[in-house]
């Protein structure tokens, strides 16, 4: 079993949904854990409670990963408190979904401000830092739909594609600097993202899987684990589909 005792993680959006489970997982495998929310205090006193419980240190951070300047003097902040950061996930994400016809150009803003620039944002904040210390793992949380694209989704997808292309510039530049960058691609997991979906949607997503079923948090942190963990060395500039066969 991969272990990260030592380790220090920040995680964009670790409130809830995926980005809570990839901090609990991480904890269980002994690393510290600073956690990034925007807007949502509850969730966040509950995860840091229970990331407390398992006996690792543990800050939440309310900060907007779309806002350079914060999100810039938030990672001294937390490099300054911790020592050192050794992993970086970028999970923060939104969904304005409607189709062209209807999207507004807010919508459209807003979801690249968040799931794509936020991914820059970080990225750009921990890289000297990753750098001078030879070592480092990015990574980023894009979608499935950022490889097949969908329908009503054309703010999201294109901020899911270009977390692919950004993940891969960002492997080339820092490759010789052993630090790892690889983006996971998950389908239809089950948190309060997808809850928010039109049923008849759901229903044909379901039957579109291969293995009939929706994924789970667990799934996603599994895999992040792994990818963080120093069994995973040398893989870089990878795409990952966690999505039960949906998009093969
Ligand atoms: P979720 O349950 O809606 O949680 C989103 C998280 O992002 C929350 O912690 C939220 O914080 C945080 N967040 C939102 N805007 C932020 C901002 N501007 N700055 C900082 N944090 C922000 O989402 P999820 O389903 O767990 O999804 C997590 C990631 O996986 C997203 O990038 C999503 O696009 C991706 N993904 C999900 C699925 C799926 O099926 N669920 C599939 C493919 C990809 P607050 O609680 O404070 O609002």
């Amino acid at each position: 079993m991969f272990e990260l005792t030592g380790k220090t993680a920040i995680i964009t959006g670790g409130s809830r949904g995926i980005g809570k489970e990839i901090a609990l997982k991480f904890a269980d495998l002994g690393a510290n854990i600073a956690f990034l929310h925007y807007g949502d205090g509850e969730n966040a006193e509950q995860t840091q409670k229970e990331l407390e419980a398992k006996g690792v240190k543990t800050k939440a951070y309310e900060c907007n990963v779309a806002d350079f300047d914060a999100a810039t003097k938030l990672v001294d902040e937390i490099i300054e408190e911790f020592g050192e950061v050794h992993i970086l996930v970028n999970n923060a994400g939104i969904v304005r979904d409607t189709l062209v016809l209807s999207m507004k150009e807010s919508d459209f803003d807003a979801v690249i401000a968040v799931n794509l620039k936020g991914v820059f944002n970080m990225t750009k904040a921990v890289y000297k830092h990753f750098m001078k210390k030879r070592r480092g793992r990015i990574i980023n949380m894009s979608s499935i739909v950022g490889l097949t694209g969908n329908a009503g989704q054309v703010n999201y997808s294109s901020a899911k594609a270009g977390i692919i292309g950004m993940t891969k510039s960002v492997a080339k530049e820092l490759g010789s600097r052993n630090v790892t960058v690889n983006a996971i691609a998950p389908g239809f997991i089950r948190t309060e993202m997808t809850d928010g979906m039109p049923e008849k949607a759901r229903e044909a997503t379901l039957a579109a899987i291969p293995m009939k079923r929706a994924g789970e948090v667990a799934d996603i942190a599994n895999l992040a684990a792994f990818l963080a963990s120093d069994e995973a060395s040398y893989i870089t500039g990878e795409v990952i589909r966690v999505d039960g066969g949906l998009a093969m």
